[in-house]
């Protein structure tokens, strides 16, 4: 398949490189030479701009930074450089109202176009194993689904478009709030006598089990492989967090969803970031908690 590929960063660019790997030709553009460097280094083509790597393509994947990056990239030339009926496929993390308001662009356009944004980090977008969640019809979801597949190892269709975004900035809203709770716990235990190993021993077979405590364990030594091992190196960094969570605020303010933990927890890693955490692990929020404690 012909494929343009948007945005060859971080996620991008070893998300492009395994489409080549599978076989499919790619031109990417990204608007850091380096990104293009490395791209081509991986077997992307590489194109000037955009609209010429859009042109031609039978199928647009966008992983940009932000809505306002991904609305512009459609109106600054992508979605006229088209073929038309080509299909947008935005992996991006970005508000679920941008989603819907991408897609109304590209259909206005005479295209199709899904949201697909994904979760895994930049671990699972060199592995393949990401987990893509999908907005979008029917049979766009059914054509793009292959080709996630090479990208991922989990594949949701969600529903309309949006509801890709949805799930994710639920999902995130989820992981942001019990990490806060299992570092206060842990900060809570160590200031009880309680070693970090009896509390993780209890808690991974208890009711206080999650994902933030047994795989992304904020203390160091009861999971190997979690970040607090590598002095908070990430992982998932904690300016990725708060953006998250501020999607999070954004359609809780949107919906008038009374949720009072998503909005405190967006408060808190908003503060997280601008204070040092930005690039730092975001289980490192332990850190802050254990000296507001002292
Ligand atoms: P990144 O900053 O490394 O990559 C984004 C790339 O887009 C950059 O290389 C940038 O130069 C490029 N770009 C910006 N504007 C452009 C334009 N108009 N045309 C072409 N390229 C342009 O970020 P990333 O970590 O790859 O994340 C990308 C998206 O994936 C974000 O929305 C992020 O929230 C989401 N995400 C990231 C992770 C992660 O762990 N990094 C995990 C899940 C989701």
């Amino acid at each position: 398949m012909n494929i343009a590929f948007i945005g060859l960063g971080n996620m991008g660019g070893p998300m492009a490189a395994n489409l080549v790997k599978a076989g499919h030709r790619v031109v990417g553009f990204d608007v850091v030479p380096e990104a293009l460097e490395k791209a081509r280094a991986a077997g992307v083509e590489t194109a000037a701009t955009g609209a010429d790597a859009a042109a031609g393509a039978e199928l647009v994947v966008t992983m940009l930074p932000s809505g306002r990056h991904l609305l512009d990239a459609y109106q600054g030339g992508l979605l006229a450089a088209a073929a038309p009926d080509t299909l947008f496929l935005d992996c991006s993390t970005v508000d679920v109202a941008d989603a819907r308001a991408a897609r109304e662009l590209a259909v206005g356009a005479g295209h199709r176009a899904a949201d697909a944004p994904v979760s895994g980090g930049t671990v699972g977008a060199e592995a393949g194993t990401l987990t893509f969640m999908v907005g979008g019809d029917e049979a766009d979801f059914a054509q793009a689904e292959p080709l996630l597949q090479v990208m991922g190892a989990t594949v949701v269709h969600c529903g309309a478009s949006g509801a890709g975004q949805a799930a994710k900035v639920c999902n995130n809203m989820i992981l942001g709030v019990s990490m806060i709770a299992v570092s206060e716990a842990f900060v809570l235990a160590e200031r009880l006598g309680l070693s970090h190993q009896a509390l993780f021993d209890v808690a991974s077979r208890s009711s206080g089990q999650c994902w933030a405590l047994t795989t992304n364990c904020p203390v160091p030594g009861p999971v190997p492989a979690s970040p607090a091992n590598r002095d908070y190196a990430p992982g998932f960094m904690g300016a990725l967090m708060s953006k998250d969570l501020q999607l999070a605020l954004n359609a809780i303010e949107a919906t008038g969803t009374a949720a009072e933990l998503g909005p405190l927890a967006a408060g808190i890693y908003r503060r997280y970031a601008e204070e040092g955490g930005a690039q730092t692990d975001f289980s490192g929020i332990i850190n802050t908690i254990r000296e507001a404690s002292a």
